[in-house]
């Protein structure tokens, strides 16, 4: 028999050993999420194959070549969301969110899926937080949402994270620019990669953002978007850099950045950190104005950005973030043999009292019980008895140094009073 051991390629466990890193990355970023009021979305993990196509973009990597695309068992093309900006405004405009208070201001943690080769900081299932704002077009929205990624990275103390900004304007400047753009690369179109022979005919700003370094290298002399800009979206982009200005967040103008999606539009941004390698950016965002529009027949400006979960965890690490201790038992009650009913009364008892507590599951010997308190860490251990029960109290052992308290059986509150007391740590 072939063992099934093994997870599919790029795909990774989250270990009880890593959790801890997880969850508190997930609360801390979530609390700065109520500091703006941002409030979680949760949308399905697969949507009609169109969404993507037509929300994405059909010239985007994402959609050519990167997508998790099945037909179901009734013969509808199906895909594992690669990102969840177009899932979540597919959900404002069904849901009618709309139609309340403006703007919506959402926010996610979410599992995503691309066929990419896998390497450090890029899987094919990876989790992005990120933020959706839909119903305000003014620059205080792009400065806030913005600042709220901002936020997030310094909540951890980083300091190594750069932003970098740019606009990449409406539709109607880039009209111009990608005509400047395509006349640029078509004199040198023999040297671009494969990909960008293609591009160069079907959307010439994806060149800018190819990673192959012979394209990079062409791209840096190409035309600047900047120097397109019409007059409404030269001003936003002030406004943006001056309200950025004005809150002291650092930012680098950088007109290269043109960010691999299709759907934006204006405002675009990437935070960039040193020392995790060559998948560096570990957010990205920007304004998408257009997006609703293409989806359904409601226009609706929105902006927002995601941040890989796993670039951002390998950014702290690389950094020496202290992450909190795990959680650890408070308690382990070891019985001797007959006093099985009542360990689990009493562990049920303290567990009421808001102490974790654990107790044998494996039929062990005494000896063996408090090997394993030892091993998970257990802050106090006790055995109940015959001796114990009859008395009405039991010893309370301070596993790090065999220090002993005597506790009443009959008393939750000496439990929790003398663990929470007495323990370092
Ligand atoms: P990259 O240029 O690295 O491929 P991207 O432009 O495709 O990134 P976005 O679609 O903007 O990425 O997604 C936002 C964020 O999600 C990225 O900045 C990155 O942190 C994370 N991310 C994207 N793809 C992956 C992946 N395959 N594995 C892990 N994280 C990813
Ligand atoms: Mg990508």
């Amino acid at each position: 028999m072939e063992l099934i051991t093994k997870a599919p390629r790029g795909t990774k466990d989250i270990l009880p050993e890593e959790i801890a890193r997880w969850q508190h990355v997930e609360k801390m970023i979530l609390r700065v999420c109520d500091l703006f009021g941002f409030t979680e979305i949760r949308v399905p993990t697969f949507e009609h194959t169109e969404l993507f196509e037509r929300g994405v973009g059909e010239t985007t990597d994402v959609v050519n070549k990167e997508m998790y695309t099945f037909l179901d068992k009734g013969g509808r093309s199906i895909t594992l969301r690669p990102e969840g900006t177009a899932s979540v405004t597919r959900a404002v405009l069904e849901s009618g969110l709309y139609g309340g208070a403006l703007p919506v201001k959402l926010c996610y943690l979410l599992p995503c899926f691309r066929y990419e080769k896998p390497q450090a900081g890029r899987l094919r299932e990876f989790h992005q937080f990120g933020v959706e704002l839909f119903g305000a077009s003014e620059p205080a929205a792009d400065a806030e949402v913005i600042l709220l990624a901002s936020r997030i990275f310094d909540a951890f103390g980083l300091s190594n994270v750069k932003l970098k900004l740019n606009s990449i304007g409406c539709p109607e400047c880039r009209k111009a620019y990608k005509a400047a753009l395509t006349e640029y690369f078509a004199g040198r179109a023999e040297e671009l990669c494969d990909s960008c022979g293609e591009r160069l005919s079907k959307n010439p700003m994806r060149i800018l953002d190819c990673k192959s370094p012979v394209c990079a290298e062409i791209a840096k002399g190409a035309p600047s978007i900047l120097d397109y800009l019409c007059e409404d979206c030269a001003a936003h982009f002030t406004k943006v850099k001056e309200l950025l200005t004005a809150a002291g967040a650092a930012f680098e103008v950088d007109d290269r950045i043109v960010r691999g999606l299709d759907y934006y539009s204006r405002t675009v941004f990437e935070f960039v950190v040193d020392g995790i390698g060559a998948q560096s950016t570990v957010c990205g965002g920007g304004r998408y104005d257009g997006l609703a529009g293409q989806l359904s027949d409601r226009e609706l400006p929105g902006l927002g950005f995601a941040m890989g979960l796993e670039r951002l965890l390998l950014t702290l690490e690389a950094a020496g973030y202290q992450f909190p201790a795990p959680a650890v038992c408070d308690l382990y009650l070891a019985s001797a043999p007959g006093a099985e009913n009542a360990v689990v009364a009493l562990a049920e008892k303290l567990r009421g009292a808001g102490l974790s507590v654990q107790t044998d599951l494996c039929g062990r010997s005494i000896k063996a019980q408090m090997k394993y308190a030892g091993k998970i860490g257990a802050r106090f251990s006790a055995v109940l008895g015959g001796d114990e029960l009859e008395s009405g109290k039991a010893e309370l052992k301070r596993m790090e140094d065999g220090e002993k308290f005597t506790v009443t059986l009959a008393e939750e509150s000496q439990f929790v009073t003398v663990i929470k007391e007495n323990c370092n740590g």
